[in-house]
Formats: C-alpha cells, structure tokens, sequence
C-alpha cells in the first residue's frame, strides 16, 4: 500500500460557510480546490484539522474511533482560531458520510480508514490580518492506510531539546497547521544531525510532547504524563491509554516533570509516544546535548507491549469496549 497520507478514497464531503451560514453537507469527487490568491489561510493561517480512524472488524462491521472526542477538539480549535464552528451534529454526519461513501475500501485491520477533517478561513482580503475570516470550507477527507508497522515496531530515538518551542503556552491544544510549522525545521535538524526520528519539545526544561504525538513514561507502577495545560495537544490516543493504564493498576499521574528527572529515571523506566497514526510507539534512546540515553533496556517494555495491544484489541474488534469506544458506522 501507497505510503500514509497519500492515498485517497474517489470521495470528500465538503461544506462552505458564506453569509453565516454553513451550506449542507456534499459528497463530491476528490478534487482540487480553486483558491483566489488573497485567500486567508494561504496568509494568515486560520487552518485546523482532526485525525481520526474508521476500522473494519473480522466480522466486517464498520466503527469510527471515539469521533465525539475529535469532534468536540475540532470545535475547541475552530474556536480558539475564530472561525465558524461547524455544529456537533454536523461535523458527526459528515463523518459518518465520508466513512459510508469509502465502506468498501477500508482496508482491513490492522488497516483501518483515515479521516482527516479539515476547516480553513476562504475570505479573499489581504486586509484582514487582524480580522478573522468570515467565509470557511470544510472537508471530511478519507485515507485507507495499511499497517503503520508493516516494518515491525521498532523503538524510536528521540532528540529532547529543551530550548525550541513546539508552540506558545496556550496555542499548544490547537490542532492547527501553524504548529506543524513551528516544529518542522527543529524535527528535520534532529533527524538529519542525530538520527533522532523524533524531537521531545521541552523549552526551559518542562517536558511536553513530540511534533505530533504525547509523551508517556512508565515507571515503578506509576505512569506519568504532562498535564493538560494548554501547552500541549489533549490527545484522544492519550486520554485510552491513562485510561487504560488506570484500570490495569498502573497510578495515572499528570504533572510536570522536567528533563532532569526524566534522564533519571529513563535508565529503568518504560517511555511512548501516543497518538492516532500509529496507536502507541516505543521510545528505546533520548538523545540530550549530544548524548544518547537508553530507555530501559531500549526494547518495548511490558507496560508498553500490555497497553498497546489493549487499545489495538479495542480498535480492532476483538475485544470488548467496555468505554464506549467504538461507535458503529450510522447506514444512511
Ligand atoms: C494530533 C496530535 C496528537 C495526537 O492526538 P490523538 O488524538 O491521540 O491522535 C498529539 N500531539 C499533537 C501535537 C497532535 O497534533
């Protein structure tokens, strides 16, 4: 299978807001947009987006994954960026639209269909710098994706840098483009001086998160997390896997903790990464001023290994839901 992100089903659902107004919901070929030049969000950024999954089980049922979740971020970001939000109601049918138009080309699991909303400001004036706009598209894009692991789960190596700024203490829950920008030159810098496959932004020592995913660290019963401050993405991926981890007897703890502490405890503890894309990811080394540090034995841990195939177990269909999880695909 093509590689994630650049495989697309033959269709979109799309709506535009004009004169306060949100038109209904389309399904429509996937095709470019026409964009006049002073479009908004091509100068001043009033983008966001969301990244959720639709499986299909062995039995052959069909679920979205948690959408009311990235339904309600996705209004919390349209909010924070001002632009016209699209109602609960609306944004749920047009996900269930997009997933019944693609029903027959979700891949199976552990493939699964990608959706990828996305809401962008489409006023064309090059004035309106400090004005939010006041016409807006909104699309459901779908994305059959293969198995992220399909090359095995191999542990990643991680920069922490604890200067950069992924984003601004409070822009950080927006899942916006603008903070994509923000942190590319610092992941491409990482990778390409480093190895690194991933940079832990910690400006001023404050352990926060990856460019696109969460950070977790497990150690001695307890897992630990950066809580949700408004400095980092309040991710769905995390929220299964405290939860998760929770029942399972691990003592759930969000506070901040600083780069000191966690070289400290990496030597004997579990690290991950969560987030829709790829579920949970292991960290094997940190990489800080030039120096790598193994995380436990640098191999997936136990904890690790236990959470991920919980949550996998869930998406899949294999095991139970007992949360609610899993919302069965609305045949229209
Ligand atoms: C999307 C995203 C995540 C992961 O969120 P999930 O809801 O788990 O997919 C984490 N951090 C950032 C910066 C993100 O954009």
């Amino acid at each position: 299978m093509a590689a994630f992100g650049t495989n697309f089903t033959s269709q979109m659902v799309t709506s535009s807001y004009s004169a306060g107004q949100w038109s209904s919901l389309k399904l429509e070929p996937v095709q470019p947009f026409a964009l006049h030049p002073a479009t908004h969000v091509l100068h001043y950024a009033s983008e966001c987006f969301e990244g959720l999954k639709a499986y299909r089980t062995a039995a052959g049922d069909i679920h979205l994954f948690r959408p009311d979740r990235h339904v309600a971020r996705m209004q919390r970001s349209a909010e924070r960026l001002l632009l016209p939000i699209p109602s609960e109601e609306e944004l749920l049918r047009a996900l269930h639209m997009a997933v019944a138009a693609a029903s027959g080309e979700i891949p199976a699991y552990p493939g699964a269909l990608y959706l990828r909303p996305t809401l962008f400001g489409t006023s064309a004036d090059i004035g309106a710098a400090a004005r939010p706009a006041d016409s807006a598209v909104f699309y459901v894009l779908p994305s059959p994706v293969g198995d992220y692991f399909a090359g095995g789960l191999k542990p990643l190596r991680v920069k922490v840098d604890d200067k950069a700024q992924r984003s601004t203490p409070s822009f950080g829950e927006v899942k916006t483009g603008g903070n994509y920008a923000a942190a590319l030159r610092e992941v491409v810098r990482a990778k390409e001086e480093l190895g690194a496959d991933q940079v832990l932004f910690a400006p001023g020592g404050d352990v926060q998160e990856t460019g696109a995913a969460n950070f977790v660290v497990i150690e001695d019963s307890h897992l630990l997390t950066k809580p949700l401050d408004g400095s980092i993405l309040p991710g769905v991926t995390r929220d299964c896997i405290l939860t998760l981890a929770r029942d399972a007897g691990l003592t759930v703890v969000e506070r901040n903790f600083t780069v000191a502490e966690l070289l400290e405890l990496a030597p004997r503890a579990e690290a991950a990464l969560t987030g829709t894309a790829a579920v949970l990811t292991p960290v094997g080394e940190l990489v800080y001023n030039g120096e790598t540090v193994r995380v436990g034995t640098g191999e997936m841990g136990p904890w690790s290994t236990r959470l991920r195939e919980q949550l996998c177990a869930i998406q899949s269909g294999t095991a139970d839901d007992p949360y609610g999880w899993r919302v069965p695909l609305h045949q229209a």
